[in-house]
């Protein structure tokens, strides 16, 4: 295999929506402990999981997740495979099954009408509100909320990374509790976490590499899987073996924990790194708002993602150009999700300014050159 002399001068501005791009300080530290990890004398590839210095990582990434999240005592983070599709069903089987009641779903989008699918298979559902007639462009408001009383849970996905619909804030949901898909804006700000029953993330958009998915689940509902649930697919099991129930995704894992240390120390937390992720939207956003209809938005204002910055061209052979330009400027993978074509910047929290800068000022180039 050949050798790449300084792979940090030609990386290109990703604009990948998952796996996505993770940050180079990250990335420097897991290669320059790749092959021995401090103390451990092997790498952090061949080591047990039951290992001491596996189990520091561990709970190192707990920790300091706890600390960016600001998590309260009542609830646990859980390290899970099976990426975020596991969790359609897990949510469900966990919640639902046997229940009279049926679960609230609020869909916003792709994943979320996937998500439903997997509900339906394992007791009833509730469909709160449904954005598909009007292309999936915005999410609901309060007052459009049609819930069920006493719902085992009211289902959401925070940002919907297909459509690049994003809430704002959480949906008020009255008793029941919230459980939200939140894989593509995880960590982009803070979270009022009580607001929530369980909130999960597959890691590989804005979190980590692929491998991992982070649970987040209030306490007193571990209670509630059934003793006839496989093992592996009862969120109890793994809290009782503190994510040891079986191999956990080690290195995925130790990712993660440097991307946390690296949104504490290098970023300054989540505040910081939340004002910082409105300014990178805006300025793509006001690229937009600037073009006279050249570039079309698909979400509506009040609903815009800050992580998935959707938007379509005139037409489809100048949506083609413009991906095929950009490339040459080394801004790649800015084509949109095959099912609903245009253009899709993902800028999560691992894309400098400097990336978003340079996407800002090629698509000014590219409209002038092509207006008129
Ligand atoms: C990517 C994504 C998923 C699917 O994740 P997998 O890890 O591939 O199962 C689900 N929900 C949302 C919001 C996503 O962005």
């Amino acid at each position: 295999m050949a050798t790449v002399s300084d792979p940090s001068q030609t990386r290109f501005f990703n604009f990948s929506a998952g796996p996505a791009t993770l940050p180079l300080p990250v990335l420097q530290r897991a290669q320059q402990e790749l092959l021995n990890l401090p103390g451990a004398g092997a790498s952090v590839l061949e080591i047990s999981h039951r290992s001491r210095d596996f189990v520091e990582i561990l709970e190192s990434t707990t920790r300091n997740l706890t600390e960016l999240l600001s998590l309260p005592d009542n609830y646990k983070v859980i390290y899970l495979q099976g990426g975020s599709r596991l969790q359609f069903s897990m949510v469900p089987m966990n919640f639902l099954r046997g229940s009279e009641k049926p679960a609230d779903y609020v869909t916003t989008g792709s994943w979320g009408k996937k998500a439903l699918v997997e509900a339906k298979k394992e007791g009833p559902v509730n469909l709160a509100w449904d954005g598909k007639s009007e292309k999936y462009n915005r999410v609901p408001t309060d007052a459009e909320l049609q819930l069920t009383p006493g719902a085992p849970y009211t289902y959401i996905t925070s940002n919907e990374t297909i459509e690049g619909v994003q809430f704002a804030t959480e949906p008020a949901t009255g008793d029941s509790p919230l459980v939200c898909d939140a894989s593509s804006d995880f960590l982009c700000r803070p979270l009022p976490i009580e607001k929530y029953g369980l909130i999960y993330a597959c890691a590989q958009k804005n979190a980590g590499p692929a491998g991992v998915t982070l649970v987040i689940i209030r306490e007193d509902l571990l209670e509630r899987g059934a003793d006839t649930l496989p093992g592996y697919l009862n969120y109890r099991q793994h809290f009782e073996n503190d994510s040891m129930f079986n191999t956990p995704p080690t290195f995925a894992i130790y990712l993660v924990d440097l991307i946390a240390q690296w949104l504490l120390k290098d970023m300054g937390g989540l505040e910081k790194v939340y004002e910082l992720n409105q300014k990178k939207a805006a300025c793509l956003y006001e690229e937009i708002d600037r073009s006279d209809g050249f570039y079309q938005g698909h979400a509506i204002d009040s609903s815009r993602s800050l992580m998935n910055v959707t938007f379509r061209l005139p037409s489809d052979e100048l949506q083609s150009q413009f991906i095929s330009e950009a490339a040459k400027r080394n801004l790649v993978s800015l084509k949109g999700h095959r099912s609903v074509g245009g253009i899709r910047a993902s800028i999560y929290n691992a894309m400098p300014m400097e990336g978003v800068i340079a996407l800002q000022e090629f698509m000014q180039d590219f409209h002038e050159q092509h207006s008129s």
